[in-house]
């Protein structure tokens, strides 16, 4: 690990200011992703500003009936909260199938939306990555890709999101919060946080430098029946090959995400249309013009009849 230099901030404009400051500055809170980044010496940080003394670890209620969930809640008093379980329980599964224990005791929510890649060759400094080294190439782009993007990838990145939070997170149309570094405040919808990585792979969000995220909203309860299916290699401990978040309503409309299969996660909300009419052309039209290579065409299958087990538990 290289050397840096640390400090806490008192506020979250003060946290944001120091990091705009420094071009070579990060934020910590959790530090699950990024410390492991730090080891290899995948981030070489020369200023960590630290924001776990930050009051931005409660849950709320807002004025519109929804939640207000603090950047710094830690993903296990996220899943295990009443309200969440109660009201929000994709979000609760979610997050219970993410990781292990110990992480979800120390992960936070805006960490678990910002957690980079999985993508073996992001993680191999002797690879090209386009992600890490921008113009060095794209190892896996004819390498191995089995756990690799199908859709919305490009010719300079297939890389997926690894979250499980973040699907949930899609499904219920949350809202990213933000407060830059001279103050302004900003409501980022989920569904635009997250970007494709065309020719930029190395931008992965919609965030400004320094801008902090200090807060996820969640809009009041959708109800229906809430369910989140990951599909992995191993049965805990894995990232998705494919996964499913689901609101379904009893006259079969609902809402559906998927992750483990794009840069980001995937919810096309024209083809919810064709929920009460069956699976099939849902996830035809949800997967329209994906790119899969050789080694990962089995996604596509794998999403449908995942789609498909939700869809019939869902109606069961
Ligand atoms: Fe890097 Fe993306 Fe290629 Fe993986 S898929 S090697 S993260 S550029």
């Amino acid at each position: 690990m290289k050397p840096f230099t640390y400090e806490r901030a008192a506020t979250p404009a003060e946290a944001a200011k120091a990091v705009a400051a420094r071009p070579d500055a990060k934020f910590i809170a959790g530090g699950t992703n990024l410390l492991d980044l730090m080891k290899l010496q995948i981030e070489t940080p020369a200023h960590l500003v630290d924001v776990n003394g930050l009051d931005l670890d409660r849950i709320e209620e807002t004025p519109e009936g929804g939640l207000r969930i603090g950047a710094l809640v830690r993903n296990t008093d996220l899943a295990a909260d009443m309200r969440v379980r109660r009201d929000y329980g994709v979000l609760s599964r979610a997050i219970l199938a993410g990781a292990s224990g110990q992480l979800r005791n120390r992960a936070t929510t805006a960490g678990n939306l910002l957690q980079r890649t999985r993508c073996p060759y992001f993680y191999d400094p002797g690879q090209p990555c386009n992600k890490r080294r921008p113009g060095s190439g794209c190892a896996a782009i004819g390498g191995f890709s089995r756990p690799l993007g199908v859709i919305g990838t490009s010719g300079a990145c297939i890389a997926t999101n690894p979250g499980d939070m973040a699907v949930a997170l899609r499904v219920l149309d949350a809202v990213v919060e933000t407060v830059a570094p001279e103050g302004g405040t900003r409501r980022i919808p989920v569904a635009e946080f997250h970007k494709l990585p065309g020719e930029t792979p190395q931008v992965e969000n919609a965030l400004a430098p320094g801008e902090l995220v200090t807060a996820v909203t969640l809009p009041k309860p959708a109800g229906g029946k809430q369910i989140y299916r990951k599909v992995r290699d191993r049965a805990s401990y894995a990232f998705a090959l494919v996964s499913v978040a689901a609101i379904i309503q009893r006259d079969g409309s609902g809402r559906v995400a998927f992750g483990g299969v794009a840069p980001k996660p995937w919810r096309v909300e024209a083809a919810e249309a064709d929920l009460p009419r069956g699976a099939r052309p849902t996830a035809a039209a949800v997967f329209a013009g994906a790119n899969p290579t050789r080694d990962n065409a089995f996604k596509l299958k794998l999403a449908e009849r995942t789609l498909e087990a939700v869809l019939t538990e869902a109606r069961s």
